[in-house]
């Protein structure tokens, strides 16, 4: 290696030899699929041409090339991202901002601009007989033409900067250093990516002697090919492997796990999976691409095949080379190939218990993919039934232990008091909503702990779950709970049938929004809350299928009163000496639902009718 140091700056290379090495995949998959194709499939290569005097690196495919059209479109603005929010970050950041934010975008093709002044890209989509020049200085700015005698693909030629060590801009016109940027970036690239050596010189002639030919340039293949996925993982080098993630996933990160899978036996295949470090920008979007790549026998035949992996596992990327799948298969076959089935199973165990090992072994790393895709993952419990007990032991929960850190499952099991037999969680909008909320207080007096599940999509799964090994997951918001234990037992009768008048009365009063009212030893501090039963639908899913469309009525819960409360206790005094004529204590009964309301954090259904309660009451008490 000429120059000891590689710099952030030579992955402009990666990013657009990796886009040819795509641009001849999609030709080859074309050429397969439309036989009538008007482009030559023969010989589908890279090329590189350095020229030191002209300072100029050329690096052309003779793959799919894009249309006019499709020039603006991918890469007359920054590509894919496209917004102008990008670009403005990109002019103003500085270096090393400018490369996190190429890479966190995805916007490759732009790298070429930390190491060319000028970039120019001539191409001619397959099937088109008209060719486009584009060229930009990277300003923003760019002019585009028709070309007429455009070769089929696409040619980038860069004029470069200067190359300057203190920079850590090398020079990309040296053949030596282009030799070498291959090797560590692009080694397994499938496609020959070729360079003309330099021409031997041709020997002076002899006196009478014709000039000999000059001789033909040789050329030089600079890249191995070798499929990482048929090797051992002994064989290749962690190096090998980030670059080639780098490649299949358009990204710029580290993976976090690789998972090399080598199937025998009926069904032969190859898998090379990787888990990501960082999440890409898309991972919500609803177009987000899946990860997975299909061969078969080497030959890339499908890109981002959802058929390969779920939905909850789509930030995993890799490729499965299998070798008994026809060419030219389609997606509507593959949705039905049972050998694709078949193969996903296991992908999906696989990794899945990659993940458990992660947890169990890398605990920060673990925590870092957590941080970065457990809100996807977790989408797995109420979509694949089958692994969903491997998914939560997986998994982790905030909860009430610690503040910063979640747990796993086994080791609340590990912090269960005395007697406890279930796991107790609750879900919310927030941790802080949850914690202030009244159902909360007794596990807190009594130390009990609780999970604290504020990601939407746990509203869902904790209907889909019923248990974690063989302990029950019990919701602190619904259904009775009994934190008193036997002993009470006698002292509860005797109470309630003290309460018994008053939570009659109140049920009918509040039928409209209530089922029932009843004591309950759950809260400390409050006078009172509001649970669903074991199956109604808590206030927050409600609101997110309100959210996304869907008509919810409005669902009645039972109303909990707190014994010890001085309120409870006088509202009990005053309805027992009212006689019959109990209107007076309507609104008392009223603004407890409410004040029961908002102390979870919902929402009033009459807030203008509860506000005149407040201010008829509070007139009272001043008066
Ligand atoms: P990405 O590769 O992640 O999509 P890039 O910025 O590297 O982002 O490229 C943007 C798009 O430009 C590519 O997706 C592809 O459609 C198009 N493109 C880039 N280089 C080529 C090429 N050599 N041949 C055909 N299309 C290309
Ligand atoms: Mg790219």
């Amino acid at each position: 290696m000429v120059h000891s140091i590689y710099s952030n700056k030579d992955s402009f290379l990666r990013e657009i030899v990796s886009n040819a090495s795509d641009a001849l995949d999609k030709l080859r998959i074309e050429g397969l699929r439309d036989k009538d194709l008007d482009a030559d499939i023969s010989d589908l290569h890279i090329r590189f041409t350095p020229d030191s005097k002209s300072r100029t690196l050329t690096v052309a495919d003779n793959g799919i090339g894009m249309s006019r059209d499709e020039v603006i479109d991918l890469i007359g603005t920054v590509a894919k991202s496209g917004t102008a929010e990008v670009r403005r970050k990109l002019a103003e950041a500085d270096e090393a901002t400018a490369e996190d934010l190429i890479g966190q975008f995805g916007i490759g093709f732009y790298s070429t601009f930390m190491v060319a002044e000028k970039v120019t890209l001539v191409t001619r989509k397959a099937g088109e007989s008209v060719g486009t020049r584009w060229e930009s200085t990277g300003d923003g700015t760019y002019t585009v033409d028709d070309v007429a005698d455009a070769p089929q693909g696409t040619s980038i030629t860069l004029a470069l900067k200067d190359a300057d060590e203190d920079d850590a801009v090398h020079d990309y016109a040296d053949p030596a250093v282009l030799r070498s940027l291959v090797k560590r970036y692009s080694d397994f690239i499938a496609w020959p990516i070729r360079m003309l050596g330099a021409a031997p010189e041709p020997e002076e002639p002899a006196d009478g002697e014709e000039a000999a030919e000059p001789a033909a340039p040789t050329d030089e293949v600079l890249n191995s090919q070798r499929a990482l996925w048929s090797k051992s993982k002994s064989e290749v080098s962690d190096e090998e492997y980030a670059e080639f993630y780098r490649h299949i996933s358009h990204a710029w990160d580290e993976p976090l796990e690789t998972i090399s899978l080598h199937a025998e036996g009926t069904f032969e295949y190859q898998a090379l999976l990787f888990l990501p470090t960082q999440a890409p920008f898309d991972l919500f979007m609803r177009e987000k691409s899946a990860g997975i790549h299909l061969y078969v026998k080497r030959v890339l035949i499908m890109e981002d095949c959802a058929e390969l992996m779920p939905e909850y596992l789509r930030f995993v990327q890799g490729v499965v080379d299998a070798s008994d799948l026809s060419l030219n298969v389609s997606r509507e076959i593959l949705q039905q190939d049972r050998q694709i089935r078949a193969i996903r199973r296991r992908l999906v165990k696989k990794v899945v218990s990659t993940i458990q090992e992660l947890a169990d072994k890398r605990p920060d790393d673990y925590r870092t993919f957590w941080d970065n895709f457990g809100r996807v993952f977790k989408e797995g419990l109420v979509n694949d039934s089958d692994n969903a007990q491997a998914i939560l032991k997986a998994s982790m929960f905030a909860s009430t232990h610690s503040e910063t850190e979640p747990t796993r499952l086994a080791d609340y099991v590990t912090r269960m008091a005395e007697g406890q037999d279930v796991i107790y969680y609750m879900t919310g909008e927030s941790r802080e909503q949850i914690l202030g909320s009244p159902h909360l207080e007794a596990f807190r007096a009594k130390g009990i702990e609780v999970l604290l599940l504020t990601d939407p999509v746990d509203e869902v799964w904790v209907g889909a779950v019923p248990e974690f090994d063989g302990k029950k997951l019990v919701s602190i918001a619904k259904g009775v709970v009994d934190l008193d234990g036997d002993d009470a037992e006698s002292a509860d009768e005797e109470r309630d049938a003290a309460f018994a008048p008053l939570l009659e009365w109140m049920g009918e009063t509040l039928s409209d929004d209530v089922t029932e009212v009843r004591t309950t030893s759950r809260l400390t501090d409050s006078a009172a809350c509001l649970v669903g039963d074991e199956f109604s639908m808590t206030p927050q899913l409600e609101k997110l299928y309100r959210a996304s469309g869907q008509p919810v009525p409005h669902s009645k819960r039972t109303l909990e009163l707190n014994p010890d409360h001085p309120l409870v206790m006088k509202l009990r005094d005053s309805f027992g000496a009212a006689d019959d004529d109990h209107s007076r204590l309507e609104s008392t009964a009223s603004l407890v639902y409410a004040s029961a309301v908002l102390a979870e954090g919902g929402d009033l259904q009459d807030p203008a009718k509860i506000a005149k309660l407040i201010a008829a009451q509070l007139t009272e008490s001043l008066s």
